[in-house]
């Protein structure tokens, strides 16, 4: 049998007939956009999340762009990204023309520094020449970014601060999330993320009634909500106007009527991925150079489970001929991509991101990764004598 990266069809089995019977009534209800079930499970991940406020959207881009189209982001302003990240964390910063500028990580947990993130605020202000603004902290592999320090860096320079949990969403710091520190968090439903639907899908999640609003507006071509009937009356129907200039980007009712399905599994395959992680941890850590290291105080939901290796292509080669597969998250930083080498990196350069990409290896993790399978991906890396 070969080994899969992530199994999400041994998901499927396991919830097979109530997803089924989830998508069916979906499809005969005939509510295919912004139906019941999209209501339903923006109210049950708020109450996941902690959060008093959350949004569906089309993807976990589009959950990065809301919020800078609410705050009325546009040229001229500064937004920090770690450059250890994945394509969308910086891509939806150009789009409104503004500025990312890149920042280096911590060595353990691959997440931003916060030292550095505050040398690269305090360089651009010198400078003078761009408004930082935004700060978004990606939560790595799935475990949360510094957030306290983070969130006090923000305050110092009146700055938002944005957690793009895509990969992190349900994960914790000292038993609460995210959001605690974060302005507001933004999530992907890919698939392949530790909550994914059955296709694209995002959400957004704040305690800013305010943000919220101007969210949900802009998710719908920019819509008239509440706020913008006051004081008003209309002679047409309030619904054709545009208040500003929005997008298209919604859940679909079949992908939130899997995620009610799917959202009530979460928190057990949270403790089931962390089992497999400690387990992993326990056995490789005498094989290879560095087994994760998650924050203190810190609960990952392990999107993936991250070694380092001093051979690693010798170790990908090894373990390809084992029969395990792999994958380099991320093998070209952000920094060095064709399309985004022209934008400002933070002082001092970024040499944990350029030194990590030549050293990280993935391996298979999923909630249905069972001990046997397991004990065959750990017996691999164990026999490399690379
Ligand atoms: C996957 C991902 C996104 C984007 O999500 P999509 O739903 O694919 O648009 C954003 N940020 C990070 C860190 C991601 O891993």
């Amino acid at each position: 049998m070969s080994i899969a990266f992530i199994d999400l069809q041994a998901q499927r089995r396991r919830l097979g007939g109530k997803i089924e019977a989830a998508v069916m009534a979906a499809v005969e209800s005939g509510a295919w956009v912004m139906g019941p079930p999209v209501r339903q499970f923006e109210d049950e991940l708020a109450a996941f999340g902690q959060a008093k406020h959350a949004l569906g959207c089309a993807n976990g881009t589009d959950a990065l762009v809301l919020p800078l189209m609410a705050w009325g982001l546009r040229t001229g302003d500064a937004v920090f990204v770690p450059s250890f990240t994945f394509t969308a964390t910086a891509e939806v910063v150009p789009w409104l023309g503004c500025t990312p500028i890149f920042v280096d990580v911590d060595p353990k947990t691959y997440n931003m520094d916060p030292q550095k993130l505050e040398a690269a605020i305090e360089a651009v202000k010198a400078e003078g020449r761009l408004r930082p603004r935004v700060v978004i902290a990606v939560d790595l592999f799935g475990q949360p970014a510094d957030y306290p320090v983070i969130r006090a860096i923000c305050d110092r320079h009146d700055m938002k601060l944005i957690s793009d949990s895509a990969q992190g969403f349900g994960c914790t710091l000292n038993g609460v999330h995210p959001l605690k520190w974060a302005d507001i968090t933004t999530t992907s439903f890919f698939p392949a993320k530790p909550l994914g639907c059955y296709g694209d899908g995002g959400a957004v999640l704040t305690d800013d009634a305010d943000l919220a609003e101007e969210m949900d507006s802009l998710r719908v071509h920019g819509k008239v909500v509440a706020k913008d009937m006051q004081g008003r009356s209309f002679d047409h129907d309030p619904k054709y106007l545009a208040m500003r200039i929005g997008m298209n980007s919604r859940l679909d009712t079949l992908q939130a009527a899997i995620l009610i399905e799917k959202l009530k599994v979460f928190p057990e395959e949270i403790e089931w991925r962390n089992r497999i992680a400690a387990r992993y941890n326990e056995h490789l850590a005498p094989h290879v150079a560095a087994v994760p290291h998650v924050i203190k105080g810190g609960v990952s939901v392990w999107a993936q489970y991250t070694i380092e290796h001093d051979d690693r292509a010798g170790l990908i080669d090894h373990l390809k001929a084992e029969g395990v597969p792999t994958a380099v998250y991320y093998p070209v930083p952000m920094h060095m991509q064709p399309a985004y080498q022209r934008f400002p990196q933070g002082a001092g350069g970024l040499p944990v991101t350029e030194r990590l990409k030549d050293r990280v290896l993935s391996l298979p993790m999923h909630a249905d990764l069972d001990e046997a399978t397991q004990d065959r991906v750990i017996a691999a890396v164990a026999s490399y004598k690379g």
